[in-house]
C-alpha cells in the first residue's frame, strides 16, 4: 500500500486494524510503502488500484516475493531507547550504559519498542512511580509488560487475543528472566482484566469498547491519532471516573495517563 507522507499515519492506523501482526514500512521520499506479506491464499486477493481511506488515496499493489522475507524484516527492527531503557531485538547491540536492557523478540507479534504508540506508553510508565499489580491490554511481543516487570510491577500479566501473542510475550519474558503471565483474552468480547496500573496500546475503536469490573487507579491508553486522543479522554471519564492527568504524542500519535478521581 503506497501512500503519500501527510497520510500515512491514518492509513497505517486502518491498515493494524486489518493487520495487527503489524506491517513493514518503506521510506519512499514523498509517500510511504506499507507491506503486509502472507503466504499465497491468506492475503485477500486484491487487484492493483487506487482505493480512499477517508481523504487519502491509497495505492494496493500486490506482488509476489522471493521467500526471504522472514529475514529482510529484520532491518526495520532497531534498538529503542526511551530515558534509562534500551528495547532491542536480540541481533542488535546493548546499549553501553543502558540500565535496563531489554530484548524482545516480536516473532509474528506486533511491537519492538519501535512505533510511536509503543514508545509513548514507556515514557508515561516512566513518570510513574513502579509498583502493585499491573495489567497490559493487548500485550503483542510483550513490550511493555516485560518493561513493567522490569522497572518494579508485579505481579504483571499480558493479555491478547492472538495466540502468537500470547506466546512471544511469554517467551520473552523468560529470556528477560522476569516473570509475567500471559493469557489470551478477546477485548471485544471479554471484561478486561484489571489491576493498580493498566497499560492499553490498542485503537481506537476496541479502546470505546473496553469495560472493567474494577476500574485500574492508573491507566495509560495509547494507539490513539492525536485527533482521537480527546474523545478517549472524555468517554473514560464518563464510563470510568478516570481524569486525564498527563498527555505525550509524536508524530500523529498520542497517548494519555489516566487516573482515578479527579
Ligand atoms: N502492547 C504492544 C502491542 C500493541 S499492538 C506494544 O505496545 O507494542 C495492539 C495489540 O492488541 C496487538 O498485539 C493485537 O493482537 C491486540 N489486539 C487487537 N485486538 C484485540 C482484541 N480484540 N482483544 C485482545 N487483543 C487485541
Amino acid at each position: 500500500m503506497r501512500v503519500r507522507r501527510e497520510d500515512a499515519e491514518v492509513a497505517l492506523a486502518e491498515l493494524l486494524d486489518l493487520a495487527p501482526g503489524g506491517v513493514e514500512e518503506v521510506d519512499l521520499g514523498d509517500r510511504v510503502e506499507y507491506a503486509v506479506y502472507g503466504p499465497p491464499g491468506e492475503l485477500p486477493a486484491l487487484p492493483d488500484v487506487e482505493v480512499a481511506i477517508g481523504d487519502a488515496l491509497v495505492e494496493i499493489v500486490t506482488t509476489e516475493v522471493e521467500d526471504d522475507w522472514s529475514e529482510r524484516w529484520k532491518q526495520f527492527h532497531r534498538p529503542v531507547d526511551v530515558g534509562p531503557l534500551r528495547v532491542r531485538p536480540p541481533w542488535e547491540p546493548e546499549r553501553p550504559g543502558a540500565e535496563i536492557d531489554l530484548v524482545i523478540d516480536p516473532g509474528q507479534a506486533f511491537g519492538t519498542g519501535g512505533h510511536h504508540t509503543t514508545r509513548l506508553c514507556l515514557e508515561l510508565l516512566l513518570t510513574l512511580e513502579p509498583g502493585g499489580g499491573l495489567v497490559d491490554l493487548g500485550c503483542g511481543s510483550g513490550v511493555l509488560a516485560i518493561a513493567a516487570a522490569r522497572l518494579g510491577w508485579s505481579p504483571v500479566l499480558g493479555v491478547d487475543f492472538d495466540p502468537l501473542a500470547v506466546e512471544a510475550t511469554a517467551d520473552n519474558a523468560k529470556v528477560n528472566g522476569v516473570d509475567v503471565r500471559a493469557e489470551q483474552v478477546d477485548l471485544r468480547n471479554d471484561v478486561a482484566p484489571s489491576a493498580t496500573t493498566v497499560v492499553a496500546n490498542l485503537l481506537r475503536p476496541l479502546l470505546l469498547q473496553v469495560r472493567f469490573n474494577v476500574v485500574p487507579e492508573r491507566l495509560i491508553v495509547s494507539g490513539l491519532l492525536r485527533t482521537e486522543a480527546d474523545e478517549i479522554a472524555r468517554d473514560y471519564r464518563n464510563r470510568f471516573g478516570l481524569t486525564e492527568r498527563q498527555r505525550a504524542e509524536a508524530g500523529d500519535w498520542a497517548s494519555v495517563l489516566l487516573l482515578r478521581g479527579d
